[in-house]
């Protein structure tokens, strides 16, 4: 195997028996995109067994596979544009998220196609611009009130939760609270209320009300570097490494240009490797010389751009680095995944969601 993503779930179980103790509220394990690229079924059962509850999706097909895999726990899935399968999911017992009247309507039907009582979650927009009713509000108590559903959640999501203390979050809270306040108005009493992601669920008891849904820290990592720590300071352990093999080490003596159009070249005679992954596996190509690999007792700088299969470090003159050995890429000893998001610019989010499906997971 030329590279592989080795995948801790002893650290997921762990990191949630950790957040578990801090909360009340029941956990729902965000597995959706693959788990965040750990691998959607043995996250989710492991998940369950460490005291998760429920299970949140953004895609209906991700709910399928977990009910594939007779996964019976509940599971929301709150990303299903007009145009899906929701009978299938309904047949499923897949609980829904209602963003829109029309999504309402849809639901409704698929209801009565498939004889059963559809369950859904109703979101509403608090702010952040994005999924949930907004507009529509006013317009949507009235029919809710005579949907052939069940409502058995109400539900926002966080724009800055990774900024504790901003005021934005209170007022997110607060207008949260006043549609729940509404519906509950007009006869519809969920039985669970969920606002919290990982940072909230971290840094604010007082939102956490009886659900939380844990994304990222679950896999061990920090919502927001600069404003909450590294995932370690707030006590969680990363559950991804990604390693892979030397293809070549070489000579090259100084003054080698590296890799498409030479931007960089060897400063010395020096030994380079050349590591069997490249962008197309998800390794970020704006990393030139901002991330490496661990490999034979020390760190090896990336030397010249990212190619699609592969890319070329700068070994050292001294390494003991051989063809074949095994480099750690990304966690553990090597760059950590906060590094590499910081070499590409982006959250450790992307870096661990797009580590491509053509690298196996391995489960440790
Ligand atoms: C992805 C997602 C989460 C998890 O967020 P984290 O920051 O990873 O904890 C929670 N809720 C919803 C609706 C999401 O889409």
């Amino acid at each position: 195997m030329r590279a592989f993503v080795e995948v801790d779930l002893k650290a997921i179980a762990k990191n949630i028996r950790w957040v578990k103790r801090g909360t009340s509220a029941e956990l729902l394990a965000v597995v959706k995109a693959d788990a965040y690229g750990h691998g959607l079924v043995p996250v989710a059962k492991t998940a369950l067994k460490s005291g998760a509850t429920w299970l949140g999706v953004a895609l209906l097909e991700e709910a399928l596979i977990l009910r594939a895999n007779k996964i019976k726990a509940p599971i929301i899935a709150w990303l299903t544009p007009p145009g899906e399968d929701f009978v299938a999911a309904i047949k499923k017992d897949i609980q829904l998220s209602v963003p829109s009247i029309k999504h309402l309507k849809l639901i409704e039907a698929a209801g009565k196609k498939a004889k059963k009582r559809p369950l859904v979650h109703i979101e509403v927009d608090t702010g952040m611009s994005r999924g949930g009713i907004l507009d529509e509000w006013d317009e949507f108590l009235k029919e809710i009130v005579k949907a052939k559903v069940e409502v058995v959640g109400f539900w926002s999501h966080f724009a800055r939760a990774d900024e504790p203390g901003h005021e934005f979050n209170n007022k997110q809270e607060k207008l949260f609270n006043q549609k729940l306040l509404e519906l509950m108005n007009v006869g519809i009493i969920p039985k669970y209320v969920h606002l919290a992601n990982s940072a909230a669920t971290l840094t604010n008891p007082g939102v956490h009300n009886q659900i939380v849904r844990l994304g990222i820290s679950m896999y061990g990592l920090s919502p927001d570097i600069k404003f909450m720590g590294s995932g370690e300071e707030l006590g969680l352990k990363p559950a991804m490494k990604v390693k892979a093999l030397l293809h070549l080490v070489k000579d090259v003596k100084k003054g080698s240009p590296v890799g498409y159009s030479g931007i960089e070249s060897t400063s010395r005679d020096t030994k380079l490797g050349i590591v069997s992954m490249g962008y197309s596996d998800g390794i970020p190509r704006p990393t030139s010389n901002k991330a490496g690999v661990f490999v034979a007792g020390k760190r090896a700088p990336i030397i010249g751009r990212v190619s699609m299969d592969q890319f070329v470090v700068d070994l050292g003159p001294d390494s003991k680095a051989k063809a074949g050995d095994i480099a750690t890429v990304i966690g553990g000893k090597g760059y950590s995944i906060d590094e590499w998001a910081s070499a590409a610019g982006t959250i450790n989010y992307e870096i661990v969601t797009r580590i491509a499906s053509r690298v196996p997971r391995i489960y440790v």
